[in-house]
């Protein structure tokens, strides 16, 4: 495992944590835990995954039908400086230290440019920790010279598309107003052009929306012009912030990927059992559920959890009303409750 060198401490009242104001993990009041990194997890598209999460829950540029964090209560456009770096990163160089991962992803509680110190992370993390850095990104930023810029030391980049129609577009993603396909498209083509890294798009599919072959022809002229290196093919495997967001059925999302060239994959389940020094059970669990709505098989999978102690600790959960389960395609989910979100971190919305 590579040294991993810790940046100075911040302190501690500068931890603004998802767990608690003063950064201490409820599961153990001794233990300062690590809001702003999560796992590691299984991810379909990446291997086993260390997630660093750059923004407070739940900020983006979209507020998409089918978001597995939930509803957006702070939608903007404007880069700012949203967590602090040095925290961020001295968090992931412990986590190293405790588990072993395949890659550290950007990701999280919503749009990961929209941290205007994206870059630093980046670069600490594949130069000081010598780790793979991939960036989980909806594209909605890459318009901007300076949010490309930031991006390119990443090893892999990995944006979101849904339809070549503006109408199509709003109607899925509701953007904020400065945010428009063309300004995606643009984006999009722009950081092809300048990228070394691994382009992988990502093609988001929905029953009724965006799935009609007048929907996937316009898909295929659209990707063809960005020529990303794969374009992984996915639908809503998850419970989604709207009802209305309903998934694709296998059998079209193939004939899709075929129609769209031997670069379209689906993106497969994940199947690597456990994962080495997981760490505190009911500690990773909470984070887990935090970032996406988790199944029990897969948790115990991911955390090397036999089911009963999964089922006392979800028990646990359920009862202080930390989590609450929903049906989604016919399987149990559980899924983080609003009223766990610490009251410092809501949006005056509310939602
Ligand atoms: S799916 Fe991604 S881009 Fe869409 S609202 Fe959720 S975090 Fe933002």
């Amino acid at each position: 495992m590579p040294k991993v060198p810790l940046p100075p401490a911040p302190p501690l009242g500068a931890i603004t944590s998802a767990f608690g104001r003063k950064g201490r993990d409820p599961l153990n009041k001794n233990r300062v835990s690590t809001p702003y990194v999560f796992g590691p997890v299984p991810s379909r598209r990446l291997g086993l995954s260390l997630g660093v999460d750059l923004l407070p829950r739940k900020t983006c540029t979209y507020d998409c039908l089918y978001c597995q964090v939930g509803r957006t209560t702070d939608r903007c456009a404007e880069p700012r400086d949203l967590v602090p770096v040095e925290a961020v990163i001295r968090q992931v160089a412990e986590r190293l230290r405790e588990c072993s991962a395949d890659v550290v992803t950007l990701s999280g509680s919503g749009e990961p440019t929209l941290h205007s110190g994206i870059q630093r992370v980046i670069e600490a993390v594949r130069e000081v920790m010598d780790m793979q850095v991939a960036v989980l990104t909806n594209g909605s930023l890459l318009w901007r010279p300076e949010v490309r810029e930031r991006l390119l030391a990443a090893h892999k980049v990995l944006p979101t598309l849904t339809s070549g129609y503006e109408e199509t577009f709003q109607r899925i993603h509701r953007p904020h107003p400065q945010i428009t396909l063309a300004r995606l498209l643009e984006g999009l083509s722009a950081f092809r052009k300048e990228y070394r890294g691994l382009f992988l798009l990502e093609v988001v599919f929905l029953a009724g929306l965006n799935d009609t072959d007048r929907e996937v022809e316009r898909l295929r002229e659209v990707i063809g012009r960005i020529a990303p290196d794969r374009v992984q093919l996915n639908t809503v495997a998850r419970p989604p912030a709207d009802p209305g967001a309903v998934a694709l059925d296998r059998d079209r999302l193939k004939a899709i990927m075929t129609f769209l060239g031997n670069r379209a994959e689906i993106v497969a389940e994940f199947q690597r059992k456990g994962t080495r020094g997981a760490g505190n059970g009911g500690r990773e669990l909470l984070e887990m559920i935090r970032r996406r709505p988790v199944r029990a098989e897969e948790a115990c999978k991911t955390l090397g959890l036999d089911p009963v102690t999964f089922q006392d600790l979800i028990r646990g959960f359920l009862d202080k009303g930390l989590v609450r389960e929903e049906e989604h395609l016919g399987t149990t989910f559980y899924v983080i409750s609003e009223r766990e979100v610490p009251e410092g971190e809501q949006n005056s919305n509310g939602r």
